[in-house]
């Protein structure tokens, strides 16, 4: 049994795929602590894991990008009780996981939810940027700071995909980086969608957690889909408020947030923004998707989806009703899509996901154990 201490920021991309991991090590035994904010209490308490809340240390939790700015006091939050634990891990987002592990000296381990990343890919990336954000000086001087720890990493690196879906994935050494896949397992469920009186065909669109659908994007997918014979299934996202969208029609089904997993099960088509965990979803349930990309690094996934034909690209300047419709079209009658979506779900299942995950992680703690006791 180890105790292992788990720091993350409060974005649901983050903190969805340590959900099964965290399960996993409460599973087997391990003690487990989570680092995160109140917000997640409920999620991460349901796993077995113990909650140790920053929401006291950082109030008026800014927007996911400013959070960054966080990072800082955490890390001093960690420092203070890391002593006991026999493991760290940290998520991608919290860029000062590797240097906190030397200081603690403790095995540690970088939890990767989007590609991994070295030189070559970093430049594709930023090339990509579907939003260049004026960014102040001290920002700039964070995300320097950040790009440098998604390179600059320590001993054992989880990658929340497959190796076939990295982007270059060859040039990364198989001992310390282990591509398990997504790590999916039950979340909780709160929802009064219809699964049953769903159409044959069913559509849907979420751009994420922190891009929300517009109103013109709304009226967009109104003019592309409605009197289709499918039912379209909309998550808006939490800051839209619906009744300030224009007239829904009868096959729409509009929410501010749905159980994602859920909705995928019956999913035909998925008009995604191309968030790393709703790709690996998508994938996971062998759904091809339309990928509008918004920003960050979801250009960049938005071009793998296209280079392996699991999808359609559009770009966010692009969109119109027709090329949305024709898309969408292309999808749903082009079997290609369904067929290379259904082979990259089997080699994302057989990488392993959150029990691969864990054993990698008592691998490298016995291992340390080891070395320590030499
Ligand atoms: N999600 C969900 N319901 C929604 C919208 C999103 O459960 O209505 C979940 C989705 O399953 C995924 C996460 O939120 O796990 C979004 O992560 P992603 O990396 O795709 O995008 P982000 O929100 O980070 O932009």
């Amino acid at each position: 049994m180890a105790k292992i201490l788990i720091i993350n920021l409060p974005a649901y991309g983050h903190v969805n795929p340590t959900l099964a991991l965290a399960r996993e090590l409460s599973n087997r035994n391990h003690q487990v602590s989570y680092l995160i904010t109140e917000e997640f209490r409920e999620e991460i308490e349901a796993t077995g894991a113990t909650v140790i809340s920053y929401s006291e240390r950082i109030k008026n939790l800014p927007s996911v990008e400013s959070l960054a700015t966080h990072v800082p006091i955490i890390y001093e939050m960690a420092l203070d009780i890391g002593a006991s634990y026999d493991c760290i891990i940290y998520e991608m987002v919290f860029y000062l996981g590797k240097q906190l592990g030397e200081v603690l000296n403790k095995p540690t381990v970088h939890l990767i939810s989007t590609f991994a990343f070295n030189k070559k890919i970093m430049d594709n990336v930023l090339k990509g940027h579907a939003v260049k954000p004026e960014i102040s000086h001290q920002r700039n001087a964070l995300f320097q700071h950040y790009q440098k720890s998604l390179t600059d990493v320590p001993g054992l690196n989880l990658v929340y995909t497959s190796r076939e879906f990295q982007v270059y994935g060859e040039d990364f050494d198989p001992k310390t980086y282990k591509f398990v896949g997504p790590s999916i397992s039950k979340r909780i469920i709160k929802t009064d969608i219809p699964f049953d009186s769903l159409k044959e065909t069913v559509i849907y669109i979420s751009l994420g957690t922190i891009s929300s659908i517009s109103n013109d994007f709304f009226k967009t997918c109104v003019k592309a889909f409605s009197g289709m014979d499918a039912s379209v299934i909309i998550a808006v996202g939490k800051k839209v408020d619906i009744n300030s969208l224009c007239s829904i029609p009868s096959n729409f089904l509009v929410y501010q947030s749905v159980p994602q997993l859920e909705v995928l099960k019956y999913t035909d088509v998925f008009i995604t923004h191309g968030g790393m965990n709703s790709v690996h979803e998508s994938i996971y349930y062998g759904v091809p998707v339309v990928a509008i990309p918004q920003r960050a690094d979801q250009p960049f996934v938005a071009k793998r989806l296209a280079d392996l034909s699991l999808g359609k690209v559009i770009q966010n300047d692009e969109l119109s009703v027709e090329n949305l419709k024709s898309s969408v079209n292309e999808v749903l009658t082009n079997p290609v899509y369904k067929l290379n979506m259904d082979k990259m779900r089997e080699l994302m299942i057989n990488a392993g996901g959150y029990k691969s995950s864990v054993d990698e992680i008592e691998k490298y703690i016995a291992a340390h154990l080891e070395k320590a006791a030499i």
